[in-house]
């Protein structure tokens, strides 16, 4: 036998446990019922794609490409990397899949994990969870404001209602470069107050330098131009634009005329929501427009494009900090109860005829004693409980519990399945009657109705 210490997972990776699956599951499933509400279309790209990919899309300065990504060289000498966002490669896909016909747009969405190496916190790890939406093929401003409202909805039908949008706008290939120019020389005169990091951008990445955390950065570039007022003719409606079509549908938002984002493509319209319970990673989303990454990436042409990246793990902190309740115990409708090795073999059997009956049922695979098996039934709270023991199996007969009223019966082997499906709706009907009306996801929109925007 080999030796050596116990394997864990890999600093700033997870294990999602039973118990946490389920939640998941129930939040992936609120976001895909909103994205069909939207009509956004679901796209799956690969984990790892052409370091090229990240390093021309996202830009070779920014922080991810330089010193986040998990790039490794592969059997044929060909450097890839696990995608640290979802964004490019979902451009990538659409370029070389043709996705949409000229003069015609795609709204597609994704989810799945993202590795970055970062410094492991509360809210930050290394393999973590996006979902995110995209509009390519038009630059509209409309295209914007409904990628806002989209996310937003999402959080609204999970009931998460502590959030706070900032908006800003980064101005285009026309007006960036001036812009550009006068940032490079306000933060030329600041430059000994800044920490080393930002010096080093001040030629490669100026405008990161805005995004700084650190308080001397912040107190030097106070005073920084900012490219709002910079925007051009067509920039400056476009901005107006969103921004009407926000305050439209009553949404309240901030201007945030330092708004910069760690990734190199956006282009006009940048946002983030923000959740004031989560600390310093506080940012559930961001998001913004990225007209030029299509070329960046080498497409032939110019495709406007505009989306967000939302993270799940946030999103599950931010509501279980809001009081959500986020515990989702797997149905278990019967569980069936053996005394022998007789009944244990009938049962196995009728076990799996329950459950080919679509009816969720357990049994004891461990040899326990029937008291055991009762509180295992209990522990998983099924509804039912199916018990065969010698006299049972003397007159083909089950005897049935009901384990939410205590009542029993006996029934005839061939009337198991009839009579538990029979029993189980029952027991559906009872609990309807008594649930408090509350949206669940399943027939309802979330609480945005049109005329809510007076
Ligand atoms: P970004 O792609 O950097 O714009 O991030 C979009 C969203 O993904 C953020 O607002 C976070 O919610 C989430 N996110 C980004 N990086 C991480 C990380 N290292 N760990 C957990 N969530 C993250």
């Amino acid at each position: 036998m080999t030796e050596g210490k116990q394997l864990r997972s890999i600093r700033g990776t997870r294990d999602l446990l039973p118990g946490e699956t389920e939640t998941w599951d129930v939040v992936e499933g609120v976001v895909r019922e909103i994205m069909a509400l939207y009509q956004y279309r679901e796209i799956r790209t690969p984990i790892f794609e052409e370091t090229q990919l990240f390093a021309r899309g996202i830009g070779e300065y920014t922080d991810i490409v330089k010193k986040e990504m998990y790039t490794f060289e592969d059997q044929g000498g060909r450097s890839l990397t696990l995608r640290p966002e979802g964004t490019a490669p979902v451009v990538r896909a659409y370029l070389e899949h043709k996705l949409a016909a000229q003069g015609t747009m795609e709204k597609l969405y994704y989810l799945g994990p993202m590795f970055r190496q970062e410094a492991p916190q509360k809210g930050r790890a290394r393999q973590f969870h996006q979902f995110g939406a995209e509009v390519i093929g038009t630059d509209v401003p409309e295209a914007d404001a409904e990628i806002i409202l989209l996310f937003l909805a999402v959080l609204d039908a999970l009931g998460l209602e502590s959030w706070s949008l900032h908006i800003g706008s980064l101005g285009c290939q026309n007006c960036r470069p001036a812009y550009r120019e006068e940032l490079v020389a306000f933060v030329k005169g600041v430059e000994d107050l800044l920490c080393e990091d930002c010096r080093g951008r001040i030629e490669t990445n100026p405008l990161r330098i805005l995004d700084c955390k650190r308080e001397g950065c912040r107190l030097a570039t106070a005073k920084a131009p900012s490219q709002l007022d910079y925007l051009d003719e067509a920039c400056r409606e476009h901005f107006e634009t969103v921004k009407r079509l926000l305050a439209d549908r009553s949404v309240p938002f901030t201007v945030d005329p330092r708004m910069v984002r760690g990734l190199d493509y956006y282009e006009r319209t940048t946002f983030e929501v923000l959740n004031p319970d989560l600390g310093a990673q506080d940012a559930l989303c961001g998001g913004g427009r990225y007209d030029g990454l299509a070329e960046m990436i080498g497409g032939e042409e110019r495709v406007p494009g505009v989306g967000f990246a939302a993270g799940l793990e946030r999103i599950l902190l931010a509501l279980e900090a809001g009081g959500e309740s986020l515990e989702f115990e797997p149905l278990c409708e019967v569980a069936l109860v053996h005394v022998g090795d007789e009944a244990r073999r009938h049962l196995f059997a009728l076990c799996d005829v329950l459950r080919r009956a679509g009816v969720a049922s357990t049994m004891d695979l461990t040899e326990r004693s029937v008291k055991a098996q009762m509180r295992e039934a209990n522990r998983r709270e099924a509804l039912l409980a199916l018990i065969v023991g010698d006299k049972e199996l003397k007159e083909g007969t089950v005897t049935l519990k009901n384990l939410v009223d205590g009542e029993e019966e006996t029934v005839p082997l061939e009337k198991v399945v009839p009579a538990v499906l029979n029993r189980l709706e029952a027991l559906e009907e009872a609990a309807v009657e008594e649930e408090p009306e509350e949206w669940t996801g399943e027939d309802e929109g979330p609480d945005l109705d049109p005329g809510e925007a007076a």
